[in-house]
């Protein structure tokens, strides 16, 4: 995205000379040239890793600011007293009101806008009240649209930008588990139905804690509340880079993982499994959970893979609990329900 607008306004800075020749402007002579040169830079400084994308944003924000800011005070003394009116560089400013929006959270946003709304305001009234553009209603009519528009535009950007933001935090409080904080079972399955369409391999680990409900009716569903928090804290802690842990239902967790070798799965449920012993939730501990793993086989759907970690699981409540188990059909047929062969990784 960065690339792209770098070569939009290196060819804007660039058309803006051409479009000059042979009569240049004695600003944009030098100052058009050094824009497109110091976009380029940026460009250069990032993909280096000389410079983080957010400076090199900031850095092309401010300069460009800059530009357009010494353009209108120059226009004051070339263009505006002669012509009557604001030249086309005045058209820029309502998007460098939108690109703060953009690019900038709400308040940091309205703070740039502003202030260098504030800049043209002061420049503009500077120049209607001095000898440069006095007595000129034509001007002061231009003027005052071109002040208009710019207020218009930022108030409209801030109201959306607000809106955004709102609208962000309810889309993450629809796919978040407002007890654990990890993913919930919408936020799961639209993974899951991700996964299907990019037709990735993965592993699912479904586990459900052990003798759950004793632990709500000894110690109160306050403290139940307290393990799931425990628990939920200690599968993210195990997360592979690229898996996500969620909530599927009451104290029935999944976790979709990249696709693993066998070894590498009982690795990371043996370290979350420890955990789980060891964790204190007030008065509780040592709690214990059945484990169902599944990896995806080439173009299985994930309702498939799933189905297999769930029937894994339930085995291990029937053997007994306390345990992982890995489910492996053997035939190749899809979308069929068969028993899956369990070998126990323990
Ligand atoms: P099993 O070993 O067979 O899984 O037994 P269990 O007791 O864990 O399973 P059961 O399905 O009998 O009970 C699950 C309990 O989980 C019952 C329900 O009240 C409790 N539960 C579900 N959601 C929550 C929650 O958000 N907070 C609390 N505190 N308890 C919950
Ligand atoms: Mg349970
Ligand atoms: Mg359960």
């Amino acid at each position: 995205m960065f690339l792209l607008l770098v070569c939009l306004g290196t060819a804007a800075a660039l058309g803006a000379l051409w479009q000059q020749a042979p009569r240049f402007d004695p600003l944009d002579r030098v100052a058009l040239p050094a824009v497109a040169a110091l976009l380029l830079g940026l460009q250069l400084s990032v993909s280096r890793g000389w410079l983080t994308l957010h400076a090199a944003v900031g850095v092309a924000y401010s300069v460009t600011t800059l530009y357009f800011l010494l353009s209108l005070e120059h226009q004051f003394h070339v263009f505006a007293p002669r012509m009557h009116m604001l030249s086309e560089s005045s058209y820029w400013f309502p998007v460098l009101y939108a690109a703060a929006f953009l690019l900038y959270a709400p308040r940091r946003a309205a703070w740039l806008a502003g202030s260098t709304y504030l800049l043209t305001f002061g420049l503009c009234l500077y120049h209607l009240l001095t000898g440069l553009g006095a007595n000129d209603p034509q001007l002061a009519g231009a003027v005052m649209q071109f002040l208009l528009v710019g207020a218009v535009m930022i108030v409209l950007e801030a109201t959306f930008a607000v809106q955004r933001v709102h609208l962000l935090a309810a889309r993450e409080a629809a796919y978040r588990d407002a007890l654990t904080g990890l993913a919930n079972r919408r936020a799961a399955e639209e993974r899951l139905a991700a996964l299907a369409r990019a037709r990735d391999r993965f592993t699912l680990v479904l586990f459900d804690l052990d003798h759950f409900k004793a632990v709500n009716d000894l110690h109160g569903h306050a403290t139940g509340d307290l393990v799931l928090r425990g628990v939920a804290g200690a599968a993210q802690s195990v997360l592979p880079s690229g898996g996500t842990a969620a909530r599927w239902g009451g104290e029935e967790f999944l976790l979709i993982l990249p696709a693993l070798p066998d070894w590498q799965v009982r690795a990371m449920l043996d370290t979350l499994r420890a955990h789980l012993l060891s964790q204190r939730h007030g008065a509780v501990t040592g709690v214990t959970a059945c484990f169902g793993v599944a990896t995806a086989r080439s173009g299985e759907h994930p309702d498939d893979v799933l189905a297999r970690a769930d029937d894994a699981m339930y085995a291990v409540k029937r053997r007994g609990r306390n345990d992982v188990l890995l489910a492996d059909v053997r035939r190749t047929h899809h979308r069929t329900r068969e028993e899956p062969v369990l070998g126990t990784l323990r």
